[in-house]
Formats: structure tokens, sequence, C-alpha cells
């Protein structure tokens, strides 16, 4: 579920804000947000912006590009790189990784402090991440 009282995950990245939820039964925090809690099946969620600040655990380049990316610009041969990220707030969530040469992946170091950035591309706002 990406709508979560009426406002998209999405909408906020749009806004540069990297949202999650708050289960207020439990206090487990989800990003992305979801409506309802898996840990208690609590109800009650509330939103909670996230700092955008994280560190890389787990990478991937991408040299065979979805759609979306080969109209980017992106593909064989201008791979990118995709993230697992943890964020400091705990949760891990996966975004481009920007700013690294997806060609040479035996430079990108899993730890490295990162932070939130907002991608433009068609018509939406996507979640990435840059050196911190
Ligand atoms: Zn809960």
């Amino acid at each position: 579920m990406r709508e979560f009282n009426g406002t998209s995950f999405y909408e906020y990245l749009g806004e540069s804000k990297l949202m999650g939820s708050r289960c207020e039964s439990c206090g487990t925090l989800y990003v992305p947000p979801r409506p309802l809690c898996p840990s208690c099946y609590g109800e009650t969620l509330a939103w909670e912006e996230m700092s955008g600040r994280g560190r890389l655990v787990a990478f991937t380049t991408v040299h065979i590009a979805p759609t979306a990316m080969i109209e980017a610009g992106y593909g064989r041969d201008n791979p990118y790189c995709v993230g697992i990220v943890e964020l400091d707030e705990g949760p891990e969530i996966s975004g481009q990784i920007v700013g690294v040469d997806a060609t040479r992946p035996g430079d990108i170091r899993v730890g490295t402090p990162l932070r939130a950035t907002y991608v433009k591309r068609g018509d939406g706002s996507f979640l990435g991440f840059e050196s911190a």
C-alpha cells in the first residue's frame, strides 16, 4: 500500500520529504509507510519524517534496465547502482545510489554514509541516495 492518510509516499518525495509511518500501539517504524502494522496488527499509524541520513548496507549495479530507466538513459553501456540503505532511524529502504560510477562497482563501499536525494524522472520523483 502506498496510500496512507490520503497522501502518498511519492507525493512526499515530490516535496523532498522521506516519510515513514510509526505504529502508535507498538512503536514500530515503517519506511515506506504501511497503513497497518504487521507486527501487532495495529491500525493507528502516524506519518513521521525521516532525516534522510543512513549508510549503504548492500548494492548492485544494473546493466539490464527496466523501461523507465532506459528512457532515462541507463542500460548496458551506462549501468546504474541500486542500494539498500539503513536509515539512521533504523528501517532499510532501497533506492538508486547516485554520484557513484556503476561501471566500477569495486570502488563502491558498503558502510558509506549517504543522504537522501530526490530524483525527478518523467512525471514523478524517486528516492535516491548520494554520498553524505
Ligand atoms: Zn504495531
